[in-house]
């Protein structure tokens, strides 16, 4: 039989343990309403700032910061509370339904990071999601709305299924693949909520190279 504690089971249905549950109404709120969450999220890309200035003034080789979207750059609680309210759950379909909707609104901060970056020279975003390829455009018309985008961004959406982050995180390192058209760019930071968000080179470390935003509402925890 497979074993699951009884003190598992009791967290679970207290809800401590997320086991597979929906989003907890609580985390919605928080990332929706709080002055905490928004702090935290503008404190890491005021950190991230002074990081790549300095990073950018270093180098005189073209550079980049790689970029996951949902969540890091754009917050989708809307689409959670639109879920809630018709008390269904997370499907791909009503995903990209909300994807093409681009309504999404920017992370605190993370305009005003990108707004400051864009004013160093020789620096591009990689925007890498597991947003599907099919929604680049949808994508790229969400984050134009905010003023995010510019022409020589890379957006290394997932192809299918297979095409994991560590596939596409591969070929940013080794300017591989997709990238293989692209200039050889060095890679200040990274940004991401969650860990597989971010290359598993031991040398890179959180608050100088790697940069993680919250999120209570969904992951891989
Ligand atoms: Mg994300």
């Amino acid at each position: 039989m497979k074993s699951i504690s009884i003190l598992s089971l009791i967290l679970i249905n207290a809800g401590i343990l997320t086991g597979n549950s929906a989003p907890s109404e609580t985390a919605v709120r928080w990332v929706s309403k709080s002055k905490e969450y928004q702090a935290v999220c503008q404190q890491t890309y005021l950190s991230a700032w002074e990081k790549v200035k300095e990073g950018a003034k270093k180098t005189s080789s073209p550079w980049a910061v790689v970029m996951d979207i949902d969540e890091t750059l754009l917050k989708n609680s809307q689409y959670q509370i639109e879920l809630n309210a018709k008390n269904a759950s997370h499907s791909q379909e009503a995903w990209e339904a909300w994807v093409n909707r681009t309504e999404a609104k920017p992370v605190p901060g993370a305009k005003e990071f990108i707004l400051k970056m864009r004013g160093l020279p020789n620096g591009r975003i990689i925007f890498l999601s597991n947003r599907f390829a099919r929604n680049t455009e949808a994508t790229r018309r969400n984050l134009q709305k905010h003023g995010l985008t510019s022409k020589n961004d890379v957006f290394l959406l997932r192809k299918d299924k297979k095409d994991t982050k560590a596939n596409r995180q591969r070929e940013v390192a080794a300017g591989s693949g997709r990238m293989a058209p692209h200039v050889k760019m060095k890679i200040l930071a990274w940004f991401g909520d969650a860990a597989h968000d971010f290359s598993d080179d031991p040398k890179l470390k959180w608050g100088f190279q790697k940069f993680m935003l919250p999120n209570p509402v969904y992951g891989n925890w």
